[in-house]
C-alpha cells in the first residue's frame, strides 16, 4: 500500500547517510526516515516530502572482558544480524530471530519477541537528532526503553546510525523465558539451549503464525498490529476470569484485616499501570475471529493470529485504518480497553 513519495534518497554509504540526513531534516520539507517498512502504514495519497531510506551495511565486533561488542550499520538486516552471531556462537539474540526490518529500526519500538527484547542486550547507538545534526552516542538511559516503545518513538526525532549490542560468546542461549518456546525445545522455562535449536524454534513457532516474511500470504502485515495492554490492577482484575494478565510489577502487598476492625485500604488510585495484558485474546473474545474482513474490503484479520491484520491484496492506508478502528471500538466496547496500534502511521488517519 502508499502512494508516491515526492523526493527519496538511498545514500549509498553511512558518511552520505549523514549528509543527506542533516541537509533534510535540517530543510522545510517534511521527511522520513525508512528502514525495511516492515512496520508503517503509509498514506495512498503519498508523501509530499523526503523519504531517506536506510540501506548501509556492515558488522563488526570486538571482546571486551567477557562480552563481545557487536556494531552493525542501520542498514543491515535485523535476522542477517542474528544468524550471523548464532553461526559465531554469540548468544542474546537468538530469540529475535525472523523479525523483518533492519538493525536501524530495531530500538525504536524495542523489537521484542518470545520473552526477549532489545533492551536485554543493547550497549549504544549512534544518533544524529534532528535538531542539531550533531553525532552522538546515546546508551540505554538517553533511550528510555520500554515495551515497544523507546525515546525516539516518544518523538525525540532523528537518525540511527548504528547499533551496538552487547553478547556473550555461548553455544547456549539466554534463558528461555517464554513458555510456548520451551515446550518446544523440550526444556523448562529459565533453561537454556542451543543456539540454533532456539533459532530454529523461533522461526518455526513464527512461521507457523504468518510472522516471517514469506509467500505466506498471512505475512503480508505489520506484525502485530496491536500492542498488549498495559492496565492498572483494578481493572486487569475487572476483567473475565480467564483473561491471560501478565503482572509487570510485583503484586500488592495482601492487608490483613482483623475481625472487628475498620479495614484501612491504601488509596491506589493513582497506582501506576502494571499488568499487561492480552491483545489478541481481548480480540478474540469481542468476537473478532480469525480471518475476519468487513464488508467488501481487501484488508482482513490474519488466518493464523488476531493480532496482524493482513494486506489480502490492493488493500488501502484506509482499508486497514478502517479494519484497525473497527477492532478498537470492538474491544473497546467489550472490555472498556483501548487498544495502541503498534505500526508507524504515515499520513493516515
Ligand atoms: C511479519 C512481521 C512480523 C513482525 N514481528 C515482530 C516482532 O515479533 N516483534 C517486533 O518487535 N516487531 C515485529 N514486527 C515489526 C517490525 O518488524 C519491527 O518493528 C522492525 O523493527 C521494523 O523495521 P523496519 O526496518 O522495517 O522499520 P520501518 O518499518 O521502515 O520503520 C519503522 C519505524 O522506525 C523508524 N526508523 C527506521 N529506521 C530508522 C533509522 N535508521 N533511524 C531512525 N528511525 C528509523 C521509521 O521512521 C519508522 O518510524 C513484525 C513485522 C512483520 C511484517
Amino acid at each position: 500500500m502508499g502512494g508516491d513519495i515526492d523526493d527519496l534518497r538511498t545514500p549509498a554509504n553511512r558518511a552520505e547517510l549523514i549528509d543527506v540526513f542533516r541537509e533534510v531534516s535540517a530543510g522545510r520539507r517534511p521527511w522520513f526516515v525508512l528502514g525495511g517498512g516492515s512496520n508503517i502504514v503509509p498514506s495512498d495519497h503519498g508523501f509530499d516530502g523526503t523519504v531517506l531510506r536506510v540501506t548501509t551495511r556492515g558488522i563488526d565486533s570486538h571482546v571486551d572482558g567477557n562480552r563481545v561488542l557487536v556494531t552493525a550499520q542501520a542498514g543491515e538486516s535485523w535476522d542477517a544480524l542474528v544468524e550471523w552471531s548464532v553461526s559465531r556462537g554469540l548468544a542474546g539474540i537468538e530469540a529475535l530471530s525472523g523479525i523483518p526490518g533492519t538493525v536501524g529500526a530495531a530500538p525504536i519500538q524495542n523489537i521484542g519477541a518470545y520473552g526477549a527484547e532489545l533492551d536485554d542486550v543493547f550497549e549504544s547507538l549512534v544518533f544524529v537528532p534532528a535538531n542539531d545534526g550533531e553525532l552522538r552516542t546515546l546508551t540505554r538511559d538517553d533511550l528510555r526503553f520500554g515495551y515497544r516503545t523507546s525515546a525516539i518513538k516518544e518523538g525525540m526525532a532523528g537518525l540511527v546510525v548504528a547499533v551496538t549490542l552487547s553478547l556473550t560468546e555461548s553455544p547456549t542461549s539466554a534463558p528461555i523465558r517464554y513458555s510456548q518456546l520451551a515446550t518446544e525445545l523440550g526444556v523448562e522455562v529459565g533453561e537454556s539451549a542451543s543456539l540454533t535449536d532456539v533459532r530454529r524454534a523461533v522461526l518455526e513457532l513464527r512461521a507457523s503464525k504468518g510472522m516471517v516474511l514469506s509467500d505466506d500470504p498471512d505475512s503480508v502485515s505489520a506484525g502485530s498490529f496491536f500492542t498488549n495492554p498495559v492496565v492498572s490492577d483494578e481493572i486487569a482484575r475487572a476483567l473475565p476470569f480467564d483473561a491471560p494478565r501478565f503482572p509487570t510489577a510485583p503484586e500488592p502487598t495482601p492487608i490483613v484485616v482483623p475481625l472487628g476492625t475498620e479495614p484501612d485500604f491504601p488509596d491506589r488510585s493513582g497506582a501506576p499501570a502494571s499488568v499487561k495484558l492480552s491483545a489478541a485474546w481481548l480480540i478474540e473474545h469481542a468476537g473478532i475471529q480469525r480471518g475476519f474482513a468487513l464488508p467488501g474490503s481487501n484488508a482482513a484479520v490474519s488466518s493464523k493470529h488476531t493480532l496482524a491484520i493482513v494486506n489480502r491484496g490492493g488493500a488501502t492506508a484506509d482499508e486497514i485504518a478502517e479494519l484497525a478502528r473497527y477492532i478498537s471500538i470492538r474491544v473497546h466496547d467489550t472490555f472498556g480497553v483501548m487498544l495502541t496500534p503498534e505500526p508507524t502511521f504515515i499520513n493516515t488517519d
